[in-house]
C-alpha cells in the first residue's frame, strides 16, 4: 500500500500541475514561470528514484504549496505523511483542503475520508466517527466510511451500533462476509446480557447469533455454559453436542461442561458413548485422553491402558503418549514390548514430519538441504534445525 502511494505521488503531482496549466477558470497568472513546477517535479522524482524519500516529500510539498489548486497532490501527500506516522501534518493538509470553497464534491468527500483516517490513526475516535458519519450521505464513499465506522464501534464495544453498521455493509455488498462477524457481535451482546444477569435476553441473543451464522461455535459454547449455570443440563448438553457437529476441533473447549452436565443428569456412561462417536470421526489427542480418563475412572487403569494402546495406533499423538506413560506408572509395570513398539512408531512418525532445514531469511522449512532457498531465492540461508526447535 505504502509503495503504491509513493508511486502515486509523482503521478498526482504531474496531473495536478497539468490541469492547473490547462484550466482557464483557475485564474492562473500565466506570466508566472510555470517552469518551476516541472523543476520541482523532476527534483522530487529524482529524490524518489534515489530512495531519498524525505527530500522527495519536501520537493512535492513545495510544489503543492506553490500550485494551490492540485487537490490530488495534497491528498497523496497527506496519505504519505499519515503512513509515515506524521499524523498532525496529514491532518493540517487535509483540513486546509476541506476549507477550500473551490473543491468539487468528489474531492471534498476524498478529503473527508482522508481526514477521518488521520483521526482514526491518531486515536481521536469521536472526531473520526463524526467525519465518517458525514460521509454516509455520499453514496460513492459510504462503503469505506461504513467499514471504518464498524472498526470504531467494535473498538468502543458499541456492539449494537456495530451490528447495525455491519448490516448496512452487508446490504451494499455480497452480504456473505458479514454473517460470521454479526454472529460474533451478537455473542458479545449475549455475554454482556449474561453478566448483567439477564439470562432471557442472553438466550435470545444467542439464538439470533446462530440464526445469523449457523456455524458460530462460540454461540453454542456460550449457550451450553449459560444453561449449565442455570441447572438446565439437557439444554446445556444439546448446545455442547452441537459444537461437535459444527467443528469437532473445538470440542476440547466444552469437554468439562459436557462431562459435568452428563454427571449432573446421572448419565456418565453417555459421555463415554458420545466421545467414542466423535473419536470415530475425528480422533483428536485431547478427546482420546479424556475418553481414557473416563475409562480409568469407571473400569480401572488396566482397561484404560488397553484401550489407549489401540487408539494410539490409529491416531498417534504426544498427549496420548504422555497418558500412556502415566498409566504404565500407575500400574507399576515395566513398559512392555507392545508399548515400546508403539513409542518407536510414534517417534518415527513425528521424525518423518519434522523439517530438517530452515531458511534464516524467510522461514521456509523442508527436509532437503537447498543451497538456494526455494522460498526467497537467497543463497546459503538454509541451516540445519537442531534436535529441539523452540520457535
Ligand atoms: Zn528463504
Amino acid at each position: 500500500m505504502l509503495e503504491l502511494l509513493w508511486l502515486l505521488l509523482p503521478v498526482a503531482a504531474l496531473s495536478g500541475w497539468w490541469i492547473g496549466q490547462r484550466s482557464p477558470q483557475t485564474g492562473r497568472n500565466y506570466a508566472s514561470p510555470s517552469r518551476s513546477f516541472p523543476d520541482a517535479y523532476y527534483q522530487g522524482l529524482s529524490y524518489l528514484l534515489n530512495e531519498e524519500r524525505d527530500k522527495a516529500l519536501e520537493a512535492f510539498t513545495r510544489m503543492a504549496e506553490v500550485d494551490g489548486e492540485t487537490a490530488e497532490v495534497h491528498l497523496a501527500l497527506g496519505s504519505l505523511f499519515r503512513n509515515r506516522g506524521e499524523v498532525d501534518r496529514a491532518i493540517r493538509i487535509h483540513q486546509s483542503l476541506i476549507a477550500r470553497p473551490s473543491l468539487s464534491r468528489r474531492e471534498r468527500s476524498q478529503a473527508l475520508l482522508a481526514l477521518g483516517e488521520d483521526h482514526l490513526k491518531a486515536g481521536v475516535l469521536d472526531r473520526a466517527e463524526n467525519l465518517f458519519t458525514e460521509l454516509l450521505a455520499d453514496r460513492e464513499y459510504a462503503t469505506p466510511a461504513l467499514g471504518h465506522l464498524l472498526t470504531i464501534y467494535e473498538h468502543e464495544k458499541e456492539w449494537s451500533k456495530a451490528i447495525e453498521t455491519a448490516r448496512r455493509l452487508q446490504r451494499q455488498g455480497d452480504g456473505r462476509q458479514y454473517r460470521d462477524r454479526i454472529g460474533q457481535l451478537r455473542c458479545e451482546l449475549a455475554a454482556e446480557a449474561r453478566s448483567r444477569g439477564d439470562t432471557g435476553q442472553a438466550r435470545q441473543l444467542l439464538r439470533l447469533a446462530l440464526e445469523e451464522d449457523p456455524g458460530c461455535v462460540r454461540a453454542n459454547i456460550l449457550r451450553g455454559d449459560l444453561e449449565r449455570e442455570l441447572g438446565r443440563y439437557k439444554a446445556a448438553l444439546k448446545a455442547y453436542e452441537a459444537v461437535a457437529e459444527q467443528d469437532p476441533g473445538f470440542l476440547p473447549e466444552v469437554l468439562e461442561g459436557l462431562e459435568a452436565s452428563y454427571q449432573a443428569l446421572g448419565r456418565p456412561g453417555q459421555m463415554e458413548t458420545f466421545l467414542r462417536q466423535v473419536i470415530a470421526r475425528s480422533p483428536e489427542g485431547a478427546l482420546i485422553v479424556r475418553l481414557v480418563g473416563l475409562i480409568e475412572q469407571r473400569r480401572g487403569p488396566r482397561e484404560a491402558l488397553d484401550e489407549l494402546t489401540l487408539l494410539l495406533r490409529r491416531a498417534p499423538s504426544l498427549e496420548g503418549l504422555r497418558r500412556l506413560v502415566d498409566l504404565t506408572r500407575t500400574l507399576e509395570e515395566p513398559i512392555g514390548t507392545r508399548e515400546l513398539q508403539l513409542f518407536y512408531e510414534l517417534l518415527d512418525g513425528l521424525e518423518a514430519e519434522r523439517p530438517r532445514y530452515r531458511c534464516q531469511r524467510c522461514g521456509f522449512a523442508g527436509r532437503i538441504l537447498f543451497w538456494q532457498c526455494p522460498g526467497c531465492k537467497a543463497w546459503a540461508t538454509l541451516r540445519p534445525i537442531g534436535e529441539v526447535e523452540t520457535a
